[in-house]
């Protein structure tokens, strides 16, 4: 397992621009695993690397967490998996196997947990060296361009779901149809929720039941909570939104039990009133993406299911228009960088 030589694109410093370098990717020391990138989608959460916003980042650092790939070499001592299988990396970069919540099997609060590209290089190059307890394999039927995006908008929203404690029918709404959103929908749905996909405007109606929502609210004309109301109250409102007041005034529209859980990062603080809580037993919880098997999970899901993201590719070395469109909020819906290889 000699050394190889591919491209990178780096930051080199909290703020820089990206800059599209050749790098030495060595062999994988133990319990790591060296993965040939095939693609990597863009996450908003990239935006963490290239403005330095998490203390401690060591520059020059490749971003990139939504990795999908194929094992180019791994170490000796790592069981599981060979050479030429097809694996993804996530958020997830690997659990220290001996903190107190990694030995009571929580790894994703690991309190030592690495991140992809962020505590090491990540995707935005033709190679990866990781730890291999972050990885998940991609199933044969899930073409690298999706499975890419499913390890983090995916894993998030799909995880979150199953793990929200709605049944097959019960009332599930979605609250935005971006990024994380418009997969968030496909998941809800193919679960067997009734599913109510909330978001700005006419536009996105269309769209939103060709992903499998039951109904479509238009939050500009209608108040999401009052209709959620109508239909008892939702089971679970899952929220992507960054709009802080949109997501405030969601809490009304849960039912007894109900539970608002946020994914996306809203824009400032919110307030909301604590009687409809304490009153009807809801809650407001906050999710963070999952562990490489839950990934498996996801990419195993969707090939079962048919759920897709939906995406924009660019090469490589265009990472950098690629992650200013990903900013731009107007891509449909996730970028994602091929290497050609
Ligand atoms: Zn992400
Ligand atoms: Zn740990």
């Amino acid at each position: 397992m000699p050394s190889v030589t591919g491209r990178a694109v780096q930051i080199p410093a909290a703020g820089g621009t990206f800059e599209v370098v050749q790098k030495q990717f060595p062999e994988p020391g133990l319990g790591h695993v060296r993965i040939r990138v095939q693609a990597c989608g863009v996450c908003h959460s990239d935006a963490i690397t290239k403005f330095g916003a998490f203390p401690g980042i060591a520059y020059p650092r490749v971003p990139g967490h939504e990795v999908a790939g194929v094992l180019d070499a791994v170490a000796p001592d790592v069981p599981l998996f060979k050479v030429g299988q097809r694996v993804g990396l996530g958020w997830h970069g690997g659990h220290c196997n001996y903190c107190a919540p990694c030995r009571r099997g929580d790894f994703i609060l690991c309190e030592n947990q690495q991140i992809s590209g962020i505590s090491f290089d990540g995707g935005y190059s033709d190679y990866v060296i990781a730890p291999a307890n972050a990885l998940a394999l991609i199933p044969e039927d899930l073409a690298d361009v999706d499975a890419a995006p499913l390890m983090c908008a995916g894993v998030t929203t799909y995880n979150s779901l199953r793990n929200s404690g709605a049944r097959p029918g019960d009332t599930v709404a979605i609250l935005g149809i971006g990024g994380l959103g418009h997969l968030a929908v496909q998941f809800a749905a193919k679960s067997g929720y009734r599913t109510m996909a909330i978001a700005r405007g006419q536009d996105k109606a269309s769209l939103a039941r060709q992903l499998g929502a039951h109904l479509y609210i238009d939050s500009t004309t209608q108040n999401p909570a009052a209709e959620l109301q109508k239909l008892g109250g939702a089971a679970v409102i899952l929220s992507t939104l960054t709009n802080a007041d949109a997501l405030a005034s969601a809490v009304n529209g849960l039912g007894p039990n109900g539970k608002l859980i946020i994914v996306g990062v809203p824009d400032k603080p919110f307030e909301v009133s604590a009687t409809p809580l304490i009153m009807g037993n809801r809650t407001i919880a906050g999710w963070a993406s999952g562990t490489g098997m839950d990934s498996e999970d996801t990419l195993n899901f969707s090939a079962l299911a048919g759920v897709k993201p939906l995406i924009e590719t660019y090469p490589l070395e265009q990472a950098a228009e690629a992650f200013d469109r990903m900013m731009s909020g107007k891509a449909r819906f996730r970028v994602v960088l091929t290497t050609g290889a």
